[in-house]
């Protein structure tokens, strides 16, 4: 039996009159990696930050391991293991790489398991390690989102919510950023990716939805989608 780690009922959102999210049904089972789809303006973005507590919503309902999450912040949820890296990543550039991995594990208490996940975390970005005493803002846009995701790893979440990894990166860091969050997704962790390159969002994922003017307009497999005329046209080019 799959075991739901999140699903959402008939959300709205909206921003002062503007309706952007309009009655959404979405469920994560554990082990999935979910891919979110569409285009610039779509809603995707408003869709996680409701889920992450960060955004109040005015309909439906949003339940976490099979309760609702309506009114806790984001400090509670991440500490029931749903932690999410935001779209621009927000690393604390002042501070270190190992000081920006500490940040992540706030919600933890466990100092020597804490120092052996640094250590996991520098095993799975070596690139962090080369860099773990230097200020987080010295390192590249591709570099950031990897340390964003390391410190969102570090909280050890369920469920890990993406919003734009691949978002203004170099082509061989885009590469990169797919390639880890497979890695993360074949270390048990469930992820709720958000992306507009539905390309590679559909080729990792196992499950998929289209999401457009606020609404879903297509779900289905990652592959089922790829092939899927209407994405092609829409959202592939071709
Ligand atoms: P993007 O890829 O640009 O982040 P998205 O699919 O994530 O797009 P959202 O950012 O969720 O889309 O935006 C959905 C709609 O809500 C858009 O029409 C957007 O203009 C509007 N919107 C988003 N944030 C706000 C805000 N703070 N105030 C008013 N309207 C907003």
């Amino acid at each position: 039996m799959s075991n739901t780690l999140l699903k959402v009922s008939g959300l709205k959102v909206s921003y002062g009159g503007i309706k952007a999210v309009k009655g959404i049904d979405l469920e994560v089972q554990e082990g999935e990696l979910i891919s979110l789809i569409g285009s610039n303006g779509a809603g995707k973005t408003t869709t996680m930050k409701a889920i992450t507590g960060s955004l109040q919503f005015e309909g439906g309902d949003i339940a976490y391991l099979g309760q609702n999450i309506q009114g806790q912040g984001a400090w509670d949820l991440v500490r029931q293991g749903l932690a999410m890296v935001p779209e621009g990543r927000g690393v604390f550039t002042r501070m270190s790489i190992t000081e920006n991995l500490l940040m992540g594990a706030y919600v933890r208490s466990d100092k020597a398991e804490i120092d052996l996940d640094v250590e996991r975390m520098f095993g799975i970005f070596p690139r962090l390690k080369e860099r773990k005493d230097q200020l987080a803002g010295t390192m590249s846009g591709g570099e950031q989102q990897m340390l964003a995701m390391a410190r969102a790893l570090m909280s050890r979440p369920k469920l890990l919510l993406l919003d734009e990894p691949s978002m203004g990166l170099s082509p061989i860091m885009v590469d990169k950023v797919f390639e880890v969050v497979q890695d993360v997704k074949a270390q048990n962790v469930t992820i709720l990716l958000v992306e507009q390159n539905a390309q590679r969002a559909l080729q990792i994922a196992d499950r998929g939805y289209v999401m457009d003017s606020g609404e879903i307009t297509m779900t289905g497999t990652g592959k089922e989608l790829l092939v899927d005329p209407r994405v092609r046209e829409a959202y592939l080019g071709h």
